[in-house]
């Protein structure tokens, strides 16, 4: 904007004298009027000639004068008219094309503070019509278009080894709600909704109501799921408290469909449309649920979920229960250890293999009580049996990562002991060569320590991990037991043959007993027999049993022999 003609307001915006900006145009015209009469006294002043010729010479310089001066005066105030003429083209094109001109807003006077009003005021109003493109108008979320430039944003920023959740809501009964109660009370539900989900938010979340009965929410930088479903639960939860509307009370359901980045899509058409989906199958189930976009994810996501949920309560609820395996000693055929296997029938789940559950116990921290529980109760069940006049067994139980790390194990394994009053000679303890990965030093330190009271040590699953043969020598172990899986196809599978001798060479080598775990025929068993291992446990001979069943195997099982 070319502000040259402002040059002339500039200089007399300076004076001080009159303060006004109508005080200023006054003063200007009250000058440039007087000019004919000051040079009418001036000349009147300088030349007494009366002669006519001098008159018509006086009233010349006067007319002269009075042009020269009307012209000044004009031109002076039509300079220091210019900030009015320049906010009125700045206005115009903001009206016509939505165009921003700044004006100056240095200036004081009355003019000046107009100019800076006119450059906020169109601040304002562009920050209005902002909104009133990118927002919703009834509840001031976010709308479709601004949402989907978050998500834009997200899939460009999102870190490789992270994700972002788009979860998107649907409120069941807005149609009925508005036709049986009039918009009106629709438009205040759709308020209290967002207000709803906006208490649930944390920082980082963007909030949209895509229109109708949607909302949408997208939660970044998260690294699995779990936020996802905690924040639809708690929703869903919410939203299925009634809503108190004009002195009703009324009652909505939700449905939910979840889409995550960048497992479901990488695109945001993708996306929303997955999450669109999602939403579909969800309203084909019962109210007030969610769901993934990926039906196995979502099935799979949810078990995980329930199981989380329901093994917090599993001990309490006494839904844990040890089932033990004979272990059998191939040079006298004699029953000699039992391993300690969990169970856990849940009403809801049913029956939930230990493989499954003793994962997501490790996750969770649970690992700790359970683990303990396993531990004492399998001591507990072995003195018994001594008791009750059965031989002794060892009694093998399976301690998991979590359980391995925790600075209190020894201390809670002398306590068992104590408290169980079994020998020290009749536990097991079998560990896998996960927990060796991290921290092999500090591993050996603690089997060390186990060691020096008597425990035996089994390494499980042989040959499934990540055997290193370098830390095997300097492990403080008794047992390798080879895993089912060499086991399974050790008569037919010459690999699985070539391995399973392998390692028990292995054993034999560093003096190490071998067991065999998960025989199931004749042929495996005579064939581990011929190779050389020292005990072999599988279903060729029992599965694991409950107490009382195992009790009775052992007796027929000795009384046969
Ligand atoms: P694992 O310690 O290697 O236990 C052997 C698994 O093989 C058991 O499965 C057992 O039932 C199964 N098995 C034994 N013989 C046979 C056979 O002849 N054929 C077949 N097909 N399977 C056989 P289970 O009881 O389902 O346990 C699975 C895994 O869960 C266990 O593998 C162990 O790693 C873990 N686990 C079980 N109980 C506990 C526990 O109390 N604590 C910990 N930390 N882990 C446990
Ligand atoms: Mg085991
Ligand atoms: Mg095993």
């Amino acid at each position: 904007m070319n502000l040259d003609s402002l040059k002339f307001y500039s200089l007399v915006s300076r004076w001080t004298f009159p303060k006004t900006y109508p005080g200023k145009i006054m003063l200007v015209a009250f000058i440039g009027t007087h000019i004919p009469l000051i040079v009418l006294i001036i000349d009147a002043a300088f030349s007494s000639a009366t002669t006519p010729r001098a008159i018509v010479s006086t009233l010349i310089i006067t007319l002269i004068a009075t042009l020269v001066g009307t012209a000044a005066t004009l031109y002076a105030i039509h300079h220091l008219l210019s900030p009015v003429v320049l906010t009125s083209k700045v206005l115009r094109k903001y009206l016509k094309q939505r165009q921003r001109t700044n004006l100056p807003n240095n200036f004081q006077d009355e003019v000046g503070t107009l100019m800076a009003d006119t450059n906020r005021t169109l601040g304002k109003l562009d920050e209005i019509i902002e909104h009133l493109t990118d927002y919703d108008s009834l509840t001031g979320l976010p709308n479709r278009e601004l949402f989907q430039t978050h998500l834009q944003q997200a899939i460009q920023t999102t870190a490789e080894d992270q994700q972002f959740a788009l979860i998107v809501l649907d409120i069941d009964s807005l149609k009925e709600i508005n036709s049986t109660l009039g918009r009106i009370v629709g438009d205040l539900l759709l308020r209290k909704v967002a207000q709803r989900i906006i208490s649930y938010i944390e920082p980082g979340d963007v909030v949209a109501r895509f229109g109708g009965d949607e909302f949408a929410i997208l939660r970044t930088n998260i690294i699995n799921s779990d936020s996802a479903i905690i924040l639809s639960n708690r929703l869903l939860e919410s939203l299925s408290e009634p809503f108190s509307l004009y002195g009703k009370e009324i009652h909505c359901a939700a449905k939910i469909g979840i889409t995550i980045y960048p497992f479901d899509g990488t695109s945001i058409e993708q996306l929303l449309q997955n999450a669109d989906t999602a939403i579909h199958q969800a309203k084909q189930e019962s109210l007030n649920t969610y769901q993934f976009y990926s039906p196995a994810i979502n099935a799979q996501l949810k078990r995980i979920l329930a199981i989380k949920e329901n093994l917090r309560h599993a001990l309490k609820r006494q839904e844990l229960s040890i089932y033990y395996q004979p272990r059998i000693e191939i040079a006298t055929s004699r029953l000699v250890a039992v391993e300690a296997l969990l169970r856990w029938q849940n009403p809801e789940l049913g029956f939930v293999s230990p493989a499954e559950f003793i994962p997501i116990a490790e996750e969770t921290n649970l690992i700790m009580p359970i683990g303990e529980w396993v531990l004492y109760n399998a001591c507990l069940q072995n003195k018994r049996w001594q008791q009750e006049g059965i031989a002794p067994l060892r009694m093998s139980v399976n301690l998991s990562i979590g359980q391995f790390k925790q600075t209190t194990l020894i201390e809670t394994i002398d306590r068992i002991l104590r408290d169980t009053n079994l020998d020290v000679a009749y536990l097991e303890l079998e560990i896998t060569e996960s927990l060796l990965v991290k921290n092999v030093e500090q591993a050996i330190a603690i089997l060390r320590e186990l060691k020096k009271r008597g425990i035996s040590i089994a390494l499980d699953d042989f040959g499934t991990g990540y055997s290193s043969l370098s830390y095997l020598q300097k492990l403080p172990i008794d047992t390798l037991k080879i895993d089912r899986s060499f086991v399974t196809n050790i008569a037919s599978n010459p690999d699985d043959a070539a391995i399973s001798k392998a390692i028990v060479a292995l054993a034999q080598s560093l003096e190490l007993n071998i067991t065999a775990e998960g025989v199931e025929t004749k042929a495996q068993y005579h064939y581990l027999q011929n190779q050389g291992c020292h005990e072999v446990q599988g279903y060729y001979f029992s599965k694991p049993l409950p107490s009382e069943q195992l009790k009775k195997f052992v007796l027929s099982y000795c009384g046969s022999r």
